[in-house]
């Protein structure tokens, strides 16, 4: 077979890159020549293939996009930052072009569409409809003002938070009170303090410093002090985002009401699994219920072993770390042994054949940097897609790990998708993973999975573009296989002595996931339900009436008494300042789901069960977004989405 992969090494030389901005130019012109001309076609002339073009300025541009990420220097940032806005402002005529939406709506009525196809100018339609498209001029205006004031406003609260936390800082002198904390810990507190030309140990608001303080400080006043602060942040008259809450909601529920939604929840879940509001609701409350009864007895455990009466809440999180190492005692060294990088990889590949029956090749091809591989993946014998990995760290990565496609377009066998990570390579040769590296690894694999076998030759149908509580399906889900004992079985080998993993560590790391579970569902859920019911609710007109909700929804929701000082609204910026407004809760769904499809594997008594697993890829995974998720879902399971797989597998069943 002919390759057909980028010479990204090529590509990303110096005199190349400094072309860059002049295609990009040009690739914009021709893509705007192109889109007037489509204005042009007759009514009778319109097909689905008008609508059915590859954009080259797409690919390039995912290309250099690409190549920020994994190595972003002050030239390739300058090309994007410079060229970005002149796509999105093409991109906002676009969208509010009413030629191109009546176009679609012709094809839609037009003759002989077939499911997929009808599917996709459905999604483009209802993709126009929500940026107001079908409004009077007057609501399209009104409309366009919203949009400019949330956006104001979310910045605002951003700024609020951000210069709130730096007006906190804490020295501490007394080296034995966190003596206890990590030595790299330690080390940024005392680089914290050099930096202002003080002694000692500074902590400050970042969320690491945070962290260990509540881990590994043993004065409980001092942890006291963090937390309040931590539950307090932009409260004060010079950062107070309570009036800016008040704003964005009831601008929200504006914008929801004029586009045809009873509230903003309601316009939020239009494209996502959840089917209403109510339904995430009915759901999370359950859980909670469950999480609450599970922390009585943790609590009790964690009083009486170290026979505390007052147990607080800024006191939980020291306590527990300390029962968590006395009882699970693991050594996190010894375990990287059984998990040589080369290794997990190729059981990785080996594993999703087993499941997928997907084989992965390597080809030689040079890239951008020595640690990239390249691989042509094949299903039953047909190429498929093209693979690649830049799974090593280094100071211009983006940190994080992704997946990602760079050519969508299935047609000549050019489809490409990756994953990036950022793994700490070793300087010897043989390199050693944790295994949260490892869920890493098979997390992103399984992200590439699904975009690799989705069997719709129209890339707007394939599996990176379902809804977004059900994208982490396919990720979340392999991820058991590298934990789940009977998988970790055929891969992880000791470096030196060749021997499986102890039993004996199998159940500890069993006991560890569990441990303490009930803490991170239950914030989890707590956000959850105010983020939800904050955005389906009539918005609260003033402050106390704000308030007075946030401490209800805590109050039904936790297992604490709250503190005096409780307002995590205020630097909730995920729901005010991204994309999570209404959407706080897909975090806990799309594990809900995956937990759900795991338990048809384990209830066949083999995780590689060859049923569970064609009927997984058939109707799920290669399906892609040729249906709705909660259609594959259903399709799937045969019934809604329900909690007691998720409740079981934390131990809160
Ligand atoms: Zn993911």
């Amino acid at each position: 077979m002919e390759v057909w992969f980028p010479d990204l090494k090529t590509l990303f030389l110096p005199e190349s890159l400094e072309l860059a901005p002049e295609i990009l130019s040009e690739l914009l012109e021709q893509e705007k020549r192109n889109f007037y001309a489509k204005l042009e076609i007759s009514d009778d002339k319109i097909s689905f293939e008008t609508f059915q073009d590859s954009s080259i300025l797409d690919y390039y541009f995912g290309i250099l996009e690409h190549y920020q990420g994994v190595h972003s220097d002050d030239t390739i940032r300058k090309i994007i930052e410079d060229f970005e806005p002149k796509y999105i402002d093409f991109w906002n005529e676009i969208s509010y072009s009413q030629r191109y939406f009546e176009m679609l709506k012709i094809c839609l009525k037009s003759w002989g569409l077939d499911l997929e196809e009808t599917r996709i100018i459905t999604k483009s339609i209802e993709w126009f409809e929500v940026r107001g498209i079908d409004l009077s001029q007057e609501k399209q205006t009104q409309l366009k003002n919203i949009s400019k004031k949330l956006s104001e406003l979310s910045q605002n609260f951003s700024n609020n938070v951000v210069d709130s936390k730096k007006e906190f800082e804490y020295n501490i002198e007394d080296e034995s009170i966190i003596s206890e904390m990590p030595d790299d810990d330690k080390q940024a507190a005392k680089d914290r303090a050099i930096k202002k030309n003080i002694s000692w140990y500074l902590f400050d608001a970042s969320q690491g410093a945070y962290m260990s303080i509540m881990k590994y400080c043993s004065d409980s006043q001092v942890r006291k002090h963090f937390y309040e602060f931590r539950h307090k942040v932009a409260t004060t008259w010079k950062h107070d985002n309570s009036p800016i809450i008040l704003e964005i909601l009831k601008l929200r529920h504006e914008k929801a009401q004029l586009l045809g939604f009873n509230n903003y929840a309601e316009l939020s879940l239009k494209f996502k699994m959840a089917e209403s509001p109510e339904q995430v609701i009915e759901l999370f409350s359950d859980i909670s219920n469950k999480a609450q009864s599970k922390s009585k007895a943790e609590l009790d455990e964690i009083r009486d072993y170290f026979d505390i009466t007052d147990l607080q809440i800024w006191d939980l999180s020291y306590y527990a770390n300390i029962l968590r190492k006395k009882k699970y005692a693991l050594d996190d060294r010894e375990l990287k042994k059984y998990f040589e990088f080369e290794a997990v990889l190729q059981w990785m590949f080996e594993i999703t054949k087993k499941l997928y029956g997907i084989e992965v090749k390597k080809i030689d091809q040079e890239s951008y940097n020595q640690d990239v591989s390249i691989y042509e993946v094949y299903k039953d014998g047909t190429f498929i897609s093209y693979f690649f990995t830049d799974y090593f760290y280094n100071e211009l990565k983006r940190p994080g790990a992704w997946a990602n496609i760079l050519r969508e377009k299935f047609e000549e066998n050019k489809k490409i998708t990756l994953n990036v990570c950022n793994f700490q390579k070793s300087e010897n040769g043989q390199t050693l993973l944790t295994l949260s590296d490892v869920e890493t690894m098979f997390h992103e694999f399984g992200h590439a999975t699904h975009e690799m076998l989705s069997r719709s030759k129209y890339s707007e149908l394939s599996g990176f573009h379902v809804e977004w509580d059900f994208v982490e399906l396919p990720s979340q889900l392999l991820e058991n296989w590298c934990r789940d004992s009977s998988g970790m079985r055929i891969f992880a080998k000791h470096i030196e002595t060749w021997e499986w993993v102890p039993e004996e560590m199998f159940l500890k790391l069993e006991q560890l996931e569990n441990f303490g579970s009930w803490e991170f569902v239950i914030t989890q859920n707590t956000y959850a339900m105010m983020d939800m019911w904050l955005h389906s609710i009539t918005p609260p007109s003033s402050v106390q009436e704000l308030e007075d909700f946030v401490n209800k929804n805590y109050d039904d929701n936790a297992s604490f008494v709250r503190g005096e000082v409780y307002s995590p609204h205020t630097s909730f910026t995920h729901i005010f300042d991204g994309w999570y407004a209404a959407g706080y809760y897909s975090y806990m769904w799309a594990e809900i789901i995956e937990k759900e499809v795991w338990k048809a594997f384990k209830d066949s008594w083999d995780i590689f069960s060859p049923e569970v697993a064609e009927k997984f890829h058939d109707m799920v995974l290669s399906a892609g977004t040729i249906k709705k998720a909660s259609e594959l879902f259903r399709d799937f399971f045969w019934r809604d989405v329900e909690i007691s797989a998720f409740l079981s597998e934390k131990g809160l069943a």
